[in-house]
């Protein structure tokens, strides 16, 4: 299986997101939730104009699941999906958005409320996981695939199953350190919280499922 490179500006920001100050990190969970909203924001706009598909709104949601024996934190949609093409295009390259152009224009301002300030979007996820991976399947497709990576070296896209279309971003919590504890994002109460702080990004019912170990 090949490793695929990431794109240079890519590991740039990718470095300076790992990098950036703790009280920033739970922005991550901003980012992942309103792409799931955007996505199904995307199926909602699809419903409009294609009479093969109905906008049943009770069959849309985001569902957060936390495992704490194991450290998954599970974020999935019933959004639109990503074909094989898509997880390549959409997730290897970073900061489409913008954001490193604004930094680096910036750097010698306060390069840390930016990064708290504006959607720096999927990899944010790296802030708080040593792994990400994102099961999908697009609307229309039979297949699913997963899109693995471990940060900075580069992804991996292999064939799954899924039965549903939508995605599932898995991150593997980062285990403590002796400076930094990374626990409170398995915590209940905690995801609540910035779920609740941030829930002006989410247009969508969001269901929680925690698991004690
Ligand atoms: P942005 O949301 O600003 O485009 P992101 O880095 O957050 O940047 O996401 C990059 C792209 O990856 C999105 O534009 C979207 O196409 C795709 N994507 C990310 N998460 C999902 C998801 N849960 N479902 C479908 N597509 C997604
Ligand atoms: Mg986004």
């Amino acid at each position: 299986m090949e490793t695929k490179q990431f794109k240079a500006e890519s590991k740039r920001l990718l470095d300076m997101m790992i990098n950036s100050i703790y009280t920033h990190r739970e922005i991550f969970l901003r980012e992942l939730l309103s792409n799931a909203s955007d996505a199904i924001d995307k199926i909602y706009y699809k419903a409009l104009t294609d009479d093969s598909l109905t906008f049943d709104k009770d069959s849309y949601f985001i569902k957060v699941t936390a495992d704490k024996e194991n450290r998954i934190l599970k974020i999935i949609d019933t959004g639109i999906g990503m074909t094989k093409e898509d997880l390549e295009n959409n997730l290897g390259t970073i900061a489409k958005s913008g954001s490193l152009a604004f930094k680096s224009e910036n750097e010698l301002k306060d390069g840390h409320d930016i990064i708290g300030q504006f959607g720096v979007g999927f990899y944010s996820a790296f802030m708080v996981a040593d792994e990400v991976t994102v099961i999908s399947r697009a609307i229309g497709s039979d297949e699913a695939f997963k899109w693995e990576s471990k940060g900075a070296e580069g992804y991996t896209i292999v064939p799954c199953e899924k039965d549903s279309i939508g995605s599932e971003i898995i991150l593997k919590i980062k285990d403590n350190t002796e400076d930094e504890s990374y626990d409170e994002y398995l915590e209940e109460y905690r995801l609540k919280g910035i779920i609740k702080k941030y829930s002006d990004f989410i247009r969508y019912p969001i269901k929680m499922d925690v698991t004690e170990s």
